[in-house]
């Protein structure tokens, strides 16, 4: 089977993975700083703390922005349920903001309209979370200019999007917003296995993210709440935290990767440039790109049209499986998830959105894809859309 995506591991990788193996350091050693210290110069962000994954990271930046119950969360709802389930995790509510159909992000127009809506109802969210769409960046200008009228915080989704900028701005640098996530799961861009890191140029939220992930616990004497001369005090908790931290094999694996990083984005375009001018005359939609942004292209896909005299997407889907292609669907949206309907989200809240998941399918798109296989893949898909 070819998946539509996986990680490639080099023998470098094995190499510096084993070293922290044989070293005195198998987790809070010295690799992890190293990994924050390089990705957070890399994107131009002050700061960087590194996660077990996107998911906590999400979780600590929610509570990092003093996310809690009766205040209000909106994201997009064509995303992972992870870029909700944060602020549910903080008893908070959610509310997505449908995507615009030609970028697949959250629409721009909606948000504003809504955010007028909410106004007048006194219900403003205390955080929106920008989702970066297979690595295509959201309007961060126009969602940072909204944030600043309406007073609610911003935390970018970027698990998609390591090594995307937008108008030469590096996602990650947090320019326009309070704090980005990125995933290191193996699908996305470079991985560390599992793993996360959430960027910030603020050193509140980057100590109150560095605490949160090791229990609520400070090392730090100044931030000690309780001094007694005759007691020795290494540490004390503060706050309730989480085990959230990274360990050294894993930032070992992350760090060796990061340096392959710009090349495996630029081998990401080479392979969507070709299925771009190779599925031209098809009857689906290849991925928009807005001016000013270069994607990470964590994802390709195309839109099947439904109804037409073309195949349908559960066809296509289905017919590609026969010929060993694991093509996947991004993303069936979060308020359509059984959990979500429970909280009173229905079917067309989100129309543009529940359009898009009937049609979309993301194709084989990762580094190690040989020129073979992306043949295979057009071949392929030229021959299911015609039977
Ligand atoms: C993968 C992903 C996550 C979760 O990442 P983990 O590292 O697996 O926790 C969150 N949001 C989006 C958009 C993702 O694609």
């Amino acid at each position: 089977m070819i998946p539509y995506g996986r990680q490639e591991i080099t023998e470098e990788d094995i190499i510096e993975v084993k070293k922290v193996l044989c070293s005195d350091f198998l987790t809070q050693g010295p690799i992890v700083p190293k990994f924050e210290q390089s990705v957070a110069d890399y994107c131009g962000a002050s700061h960087a703390v590194a996660t077990n994954s996107a998911t906590s990271a999400l979780h600590i930046a929610c509570l990092a922005l003093d996310l809690g119950p009766g205040d209000l969360l909106w994201t997009s709802p064509n995303t992972f349920v992870a870029s909700a389930n944060c602020g549910r995790y903080c008893g908070a509510d959610v509310d997505f903001v449908d995507i615009d159909p030609k970028t697949y992000n959250m629409s721009i127009d909606l948000l504003t309209k809504k955010l007028i809506h909410a106004e007048k109802l006194g219900k403003l969210p205390k955080i929106v979370v920008p989702v970066h769409f297979a690595g295509q960046p959201c309007n961060m200008l126009k969602i940072h200019e909204l944030s600043k009228y309406y007073g609610f915080k911003i935390i970018e989704d970027a698990s998609h999007a390591i090594g995307s900028s937008y108008n030469k701005i590096k996602v990650g640098s947090c320019a326009h917003s309070d704090i980005t996530v990125f995933s290191f799961h193996p699908v996305k861009i470079i991985t560390s296995a599992e793993g996360g890191m959430a960027l910030t140029n603020d050193k509140n939220i980057a100590d109150k993210l560095s605490r949160l992930r090791v229990h609520g616990i400070t090392n730090d004497n100044s931030k000690m709440k309780k001094q007694h001369e005759n007691e020795i005090w290494n540490y004390q908790q503060i706050e309730l935290g989480f085990n959230y931290r990274m360990n050294d094999i894993q930032a070992a694996l992350g760090l060796s990767q990061f340096k392959r990083l710009d090349q495996y984005v630029k081998r990401r375009h080479e392979i969507a440039a070709f299925y771009d001018s190779a599925l031209k005359n098809l009857p689906l939609t290849t991925p928009w790109q807005a001016t000013g942004v270069y994607s990470s292209y964590h994802l390709y896909t195309i839109l099947i049209k439904f109804n037409s005299d073309f195949k349908s997407q559960k066809h296509v889907y289905n017919e590609l499986r026969k010929y060993n292609i694991a093509s996947n669907i991004h993303y069936t949206p979060v308020h359509r998830h059984p959990y979500y309907e429970k909280l009173g989200f229905k079917k067309n809240d989100f129309p543009v959105a529940e359009k898009f998941h009937k049609e979309v399918i993301s194709i084989p798109l990762f580094p190690s894809l040989q020129d073979s296989q992306k043949s295979y893949v057009v071949q392929t898909l030229k021959k299911v859309m015609n039977s």
